[in-house]
């Protein structure tokens, strides 16, 4: 942390200011202001980047590129809103296109004021972001070493928003892995996760025989399964899965990458299985160059039965295991 903190990157995206805004930030790089003497850099790179400074509301065409923006960053992060137009949409916010300030697509941790923002209170609000930055990275370090009381529960459509977060990021090292952002996982909206909860239950709900009893339907509805793996009240890793017949279909195996490699996975996955008593056998699913997800589902007991064409850069990979007999069908068998 010393290192960023002492030399923190920057990215700016400019996401429909007048250039107000845009010229006073690029002013902090020039002779008189002159940041990279103080170790600030203003990179291209999203990937390399600790703060995220965004200037300009927020319109149609931009948002899109402030969540892209955002989730390509690694953790942790921080956003710095400069000017009144990134904090609340300013003179632009009745405008028919405009969303509002950047708060309304992303979480922003600092509100550079001004129309425009002096290159000062700019320069001020980054100081401001490291300090910010220097707290969520000792947030994370302290999960990483209370990882031992993971908590695995049920997650609920409450959820959502934070499963939703956390999938992006989880999934940008596949987007990566294919050369393809455009993955429908990485563009999924909150509204559509939020129904993935409520029309998986009103599926679980078709199903089960409308003359049955309302228990009935719970018990139908409770093979739908939704886990979270949980530290320090934070969600950090999650998978779904739901029952067919004797079959669970296990999707969406999530870890966030800043805890990956210490068991977080292999738990997940037990969990799930061990969600579905029922069920004779598990399948699941991950793409062909996803090595690290089949590595984990062959050393879970999972073996590759199918391979099917996704998108042109992309196979789907299908496993799938048998349920082990339970101990006491096995009593007797040498
Ligand atoms: S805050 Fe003022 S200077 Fe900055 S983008 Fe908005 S209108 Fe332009």
């Amino acid at each position: 942390m010393r290192g960023i903190k002492e030399s923190p990157w920057i990215i700016h995206y400019d996401a429909s200011s007048c250039n107000g805004c845009d010229i006073e930030t690029l002013a902090c790089l020039t002779p008189l202001y002159d940041v990279e003497r103080l170790g600030v850099i203003n990179t291209g790179n999203p990937k390399h980047a600790d703060i995220f400074l965004v200037t300009g509301a927020v319109n149609q065409q931009s948002a899109p590129v402030i969540r892209n923006i955002y989730h390509q960053l690694p953790e942790p992060k921080v956003v710095v809103a400069v000017g009144i137009c990134a904090a609340s949409g300013g003179i632009f916010r009745e405008c028919y296109n405009v969303s509002g300030g950047v708060d309304t697509v992303i979480p922003v941790d600092v509100y550079v004021p001004g129309c425009a923002a002096r290159p000062e209170a700019i320069i001020d609000g980054v100081v401001k972001a490291l300090t910010v930055l220097e707290q969520k990275h000792r947030a994370m370090k302290a999960m990483a070493n209370s990882l031992d009381q993971t908590l695995y529960l049920r997650a609920d459509k409450s959820d959502a928003p934070e499963i939703l977060a956390l999938q992006k990021i989880a999934y940008q090292s596949e987007a990566e892995l294919y050369g393809d952002d455009s993955l429908p996982v990485m563009h999924q909206t909150l509204q559509e996760l939020e129904n993935d909860f409520e029309r998986a239950f009103e599926r679980v709900a078709a199903l089960a025989d409308s003359q049955g009893t309302a228990a009935d339907h719970r018990q139908e509805a409770d093979r739908i399964v939704f886990l979270k793996a949980v530290v320090n009240g934070k969600i950090i890793g999650s998978v779904r899965g739901f029952a067919l017949g004797e079959t669970a279909y296990l999707r969406r195996l999530i870890v966030h990458p800043y805890f990956r490699r210490r068991g977080i996975g292999r738990r997940l996955l037990k969990e799930i299985e061990n969600a579905f008593p029922d069920a004779r056998r598990f399948e699941a699913k991950t793409g062909h160059q996803s090595k690290r997800n089949l590595y984990q589902l062959a050393k879970g007991g999972y073996e590759v039965f199918r391979t099917e064409p996704f998108t042109p850069n992309i196979n789907w990979v299908y496993l799938q295991k048998d349920r082990s007999p339970a101990p006491a069908e096995t009593k007797g068998v040498k």
